[in-house]
C-alpha cells in the first residue's frame, strides 16, 4: 500500500525517538513492500524557535492531508516560563483540537522479563493486557475557567454526543478483545458523571449486547488498578480520570520510555506518540528508549493504515529483543545498556 506519514519530532528526545520509528517504517516498507511518503513538520519548543507559533499553519496543513501522524514530544526547560506568550503544549492541544482527536489510546502490557521493574509486586501483574480509553477533547480541562477574588472556578460538562462517540470506540475496540468493558466515573457525586453511566449503558445495550459492561467508581479504580490489573481489560472514562488513571497504568510495565498511544477522531489522521515527554535530562545523548515509539508505529499501522500482520510483526520483534536481554538504560536495573541507535537496530534486525 502507499501511505503519507507525517513526522513531528519536537523537542528533546522527540527526534531520536522518531528517527527510531522511521528506522522501523523504512524496514516495514521494505519487508512487506510497501511505500511510505514522509513529511517532516514543526511542533512544539522547535516550532516557537523557528516560527514564534507552536503549531504553524503548514505543520496543521501537513497533519491534516497526512494518513497518519507520528509524533515525538514537545517541551523542555527553554520554553517553559509560564509568562511566556506562547508554550509548546498549544501545539499539541490545538492539533489535538483541529483533527478532532476525540480518544486517547493506552494499551499497557507488561514484559515478563520485566516485571521486577514496576512498583507492584510481579505476581500481580502476570497476565496484564490493559487498553485505557480517555476522552481527550471535552471535561473540565476544555470547561470555562475563572477567577472571583479568592475563588476559582473550572466547569465540568458533557454532552450525550461527545459520551456517545467515545463510548462506541471503546466498546468496539472492547469487541476485538475480551468482550469486556469497564467505565469508571464518579456517579455518585457528578453529574456528569451520571450523564456517563446513562450515556454508556444505553449505547451498550442497544448496539454492543455482546459485551459485558460493568461500571466503576474512579476512587475504587484507582485501587484495582495496583492491587489487581490482570483483571481488567478495555476501560473508558473521562478526560481528567483517564489522564490519571493512565499514569497510574504506566507504572506497570516498568518504565514510561516503553509506552504507546494513540489519538483518534472519526475518520481523518490518527496522532501517534509515546506517552512520555521530552525527558530533557537525558536529550541528544542516544540514552532514550525507543520502544514506546516504535510501539506507536505498530498502532499506527494497527488503526489508520490497516496493516494488522505488520503491525503484530513490530511487537513480536520488540517483545524477542527484550525476551533476548537487550536493555535501554532506563530498564536496564543499572546492567548493560544499548543507546537509542543500537536498541532501534536491534529491533529493525528482529523484523
Ligand atoms: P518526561 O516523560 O519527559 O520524563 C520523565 C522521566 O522519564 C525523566 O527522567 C526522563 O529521562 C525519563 N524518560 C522519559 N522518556 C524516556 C525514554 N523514552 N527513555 C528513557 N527515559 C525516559 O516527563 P517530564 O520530565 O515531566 O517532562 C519533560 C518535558 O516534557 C516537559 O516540558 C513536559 O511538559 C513535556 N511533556 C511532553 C509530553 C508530550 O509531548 N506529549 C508529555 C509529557 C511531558
Amino acid at each position: 500500500m502507499h501511505a503519507n506519514i507525517t513526522l513531528l519530532p519536537g523537542d528533546g528526545i522527540g527526534p531520536e525517538v522518531v528517527a527510531a520509528g522511521l528506522a522501523v517504517l523504512n524496514q516495514i516498507a521494505t519487508r512487506f513492500e510497501h511505500s511510505f511518503d514522509y513529511h517532516e513538520a514543526l511542533i512544539g519548543g522547535a516550532a516557537i524557535d523557528a516560527t514564534g507559533n507552536p503549531l504553524p499553519d503548514e505543520s496543521l496543513a501537513r497533519c491534516r492531508s497526512a494518513d497518519a501522524i507520528l509524533l515525538g514530544a514537545v517541551g523542555g526547560p527553554k520554553w517553559s516560563d509560564p509568562n511566556a506568550p506562547v508554550r509548546p503544549e498549544q501545539g499539541l492541544l490545538k492539533l489535538r483540537r483541529e483533527l478532532g482527536l476525540f480518544a486517547n489510546l493506552r494499551p499497557v502490557t507488561v514484559h515478563p522479563d520485566l516485571m521486577d521493574l514496576a512498583p507492584v509486586k510481579s505476581d500481580r501483574l502476570v497476565g496484564v493486557n490493559l487498553l485505557v480509553v480517555r476522552e481527550l477533547t471535552g471535561g473540565i480541562y476544555f470547561g470555562e475557567k475563572r477567577r472571583d477574588g479568592d475563588v476559582a472556578f473550572d466547569g465540568c460538562s458533557y454532552s450525550v454526543q461527545e459520551v456517545e462517540r467515545v463510548v462506541r470506540l471503546a466498546a468496539r475496540l472492547a469487541g476485538q478483545r475480551s468482550k469486556r468493558l469497564t467505565q469508571v466515573d464518579k456517579a455518585n457525586v457528578l453529574e456528569t458523571s451520571r450523564l456517563w453511566r446513562q450515556v454508556t449503558t444505553r449505547v451498550l445495550a442497544e448496539e454492543f449486547p455482546e459485551i459485558t459492561l460493568e461500571h466503576q467508581l474512579v476512587d475504587s479504580m484507582a485501587m484495582h488498578l495496583i492491587a489487581k490489573p490482570a483483571a481488567y481489560d478495555v476501560i473508558v472514562t473521562e478526560n481528567l480520570f483517564g489522564d490519571i488513571l493512565t499514569d497510574e497504568a504506566a507504572l506497570l510495565a516498568g518504565s514510561l520510555g516503553l509506552l504507546p498511544s494513540a489519538s483518534l477522531g472519526d475518520g481523518g489522521p490518527g496522532l501517534y506518540e509515546p506517552i512520555h515527554g521530552s525527558a530533557p535530562d537525558i536529550a541528544g545523548q542516544d540514552k532514550a528508549n525507543p520502544i514506546g515509539t516504535i510501539l506507536s508505529v505498530a498502532m499506527m499501522l494497527r488503526w489508520s493504515l490497516k496493516l494488522e500482520a505488520e503491525a503484530a510483526a513490530i511487537e513480536t520483534a520488540v517483545a524477542s529483543v527484550l525476551s533476548a536481554g537487550l536493555r535501554t538504560a532506563d530498564i536496564a536495573a543499572g546492567g548493560a545498556a544499548l543507546g537509542t541507535e543500537a536498541m532501534t537496530a536491534a529491533i529493525v534486525a528482529a523484523l
